[in-house]
């Protein structure tokens, strides 16, 4: 077969009514507002599963990949997968470890930047600098991030041909790791910078750039095309789709599940890619009871699962110790609304969602959502106690983000059946927090706080970690936001 993008809104007449991969990923922006979604799905029966109960992780890929007949060469694929070769263990970038109850923890942050954002990112990176070079094109892309996404960002466009990166961060709202992982990447298709505000008004300074025609026309100018590598891009929900299936097939090859054994996937969920991810992955034959989703206060999933209703009137962010999942239009959702409702019902929801700040689904089509999905949030004392617990109880720690998960897990099942639940961030990511889980002590800057959990639990501190509190720092720009504009001007004009 060969996968073809429809858009979620319907077609607005002006666009193609289909597109390729290739076009999904440099033109990302569908008519009405709405998203790329693949018309249809590649099916995996019993025998594929067999087929590859032993296959490492860049096999699976390249068959399952294969199997969605792409407008992309086999090459670039080949050296996309190749970047998983930087992950601890190349053959099992994310290792599924046991934690008691039934629970089994797929670990999505073995790569480069210790964050999950790498399973998408690493092999996403050279997949649009060969799609620029191929056409002869130049792409500035712009990134705001809260602390996951800049890092895989930065890293895994560092001196790819094709592609520059100016990626914005509040100065003082991620943790010193987070900051160091971006200002000390030295490379000259790279600009970091740090903004005076908090992570909205970063995001909010970045929607504005890319919906501005004056930027647009002084980028044409020097020849250089806006995209964003944000997390609706479909060139990234692609390789999300791969990591739920080669969780499974962990779970066969260690006898946990017995072939076509159902499981729960249980996902610490912002934006929704790694979700809708796993809901691809079993509308393609991957033995799923249902997806749990976690939540942190900024509970929005959780209401739209248990009630149909999806309402941010009065809603105001709070800022939690799972930043990552601090969002309150998770954009991915989308999709799901798309392939349960269609694209007319999609795009009336969405239309009040803009306009009214709620929409309500019908009981009927509740159950529909709810026939796929359980939620459930997770406090940050919770959240605190859980990795306490699980720490004390099993020897294993977690960061604030996968703790949402144990929540869930425990109140959402109602079968017993086993758990793959997703950790996204290794302990390094979020240390004062886990610091103060273990041992009481609060606001502990990074260091001390990563030096405090490596003695209490007998394990060395990773060496990328400690060495980026050493590196130089190459990125030292912070500006008010009225500036930005002219910073990344300059940065391009350098060459
Ligand atoms: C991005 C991120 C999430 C949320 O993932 P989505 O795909 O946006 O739902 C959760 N945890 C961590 C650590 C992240 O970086």
């Amino acid at each position: 077969m060969s996968t073809t993008f429809i858009e979620t809104r319907g077609n607005d007449g002006q666009r193609a009514e289909r597109i390729g991969f290739s076009d999904a990923i440099l033109t990302p922006m569908a008519s009405f507002g709405g998203l790329y979604s693949p018309a249809e799905l590649p099916q995996l029966d019993d025998a594929f599963f067999e087929q590859h109960r032993e296959s490492g992780y860049a096999e699976l890929a390249r068959d399952l990949i294969r199997r969605f007949g792409l407008d992309i060469e086999q090459t670039v694929i080949d050296e996309a997968l190749a970047l998983y070769r930087r992950f601890d263990d190349p053959d099992n970038p994310c290792p599924v470890v046991p934690v008691g109850d039934g629970l089994f923890v797929s670990e999505l942050w073995h790569g480069p930047t210790r964050a999950f954002k790498d399973m998408a990112l690493q092999p996403f990176g050279v997949v649009l600098s060969a799609l620029a070079r191929q056409r002869g094109e130049e792409y500035l892309i712009l990134a705001a991030t809260s602390g996951d996404t800049g890092p895989a960002a930065l890293e895994t466009f560092k001196n790819r041909d094709g592609v520059r990166v100016a990626c914005l961060y509040p100065d003082g709202g991620t943790s010193d790791v987070q900051r160091l992982q971006m200002v000390t990447e030295d490379a000259p298709n790279l600009k970091v910078i740090g903004i005076h505000g908090n992570f909205d008004d970063a995001q909010a300074a970045l929607k504005r750039l890319l919906a501005s025609e004056a930027f647009r026309r002084k980028l044409d100018e020097q020849g250089i095309a806006l995209s964003a590598a944000n997390s609706v891009n479909f060139g990234r929900i692609l390789f999300q789709i791969i990591y739920h299936i080669h969780s499974y097939l962990e779970l066969l090859r260690q006898g946990v599940v017995a072939p076509g054994e159902k499981v729960y996937l249980d996902v610490p969920s912002g934006n929704f890619g790694n979700a809708l991810g796993g809901y691809y992955a079993w509308k393609m034959g991957l033995p799923v009871e249902k997806i749990i989703i976690a939540s942190n206060r900024n509970n929005v999933l959780t209401d739209l699962i248990r009630n149909g209703r999806y309402d941010i009137r009065g809603r105001e962010l709070i800022a939690t110790t799972s930043p990552a999942m601090d969002i309150l239009v998770s954009s991915n959702v989308e999709r799901v609304l798309f392939d349960l409702f269609g694209a007319e019902r999609t795009r009336e929801l969405m239309d009040a969602l803009t306009e009214q700040r709620c929409y309500r689904l019908t009981d009927e089509e509740t159950e529909r959502l709810q026939q796929h999905f359980v939620a459930d949030y997770c406090d940050d004392a919770e959240g605190q106690r859980l990795i306490r617990d699980t720490f004390e109880g099993h020897a294993y720690l977690m960061d604030p983000h996968t703790a949402t998960c144990f929540k869930a897990h425990a109140s959402c099942r109602d079968k017993p059946l086993k758990t793959i639940a997703y950790s996204t961030a290794e302990w390094t990511k979020f240390s004062p927090v886990i610091a103060e889980a273990l041992t009481g002590k609060s606001g502990l800057r990074d260091l001390d706080a990563l030096q405090l959990i490596a003695e209490r639990a007998g394990i060395e501190i990773p060496p990328v970690i400690r060495a980026l509190f050493d590196k130089p720092i190459a990125q030292p720009t912070v500006i008010d936001k009225e500036d930005i504009e002219r910073e990344i001007l300059a940065f391009l004009e350098q060459g």
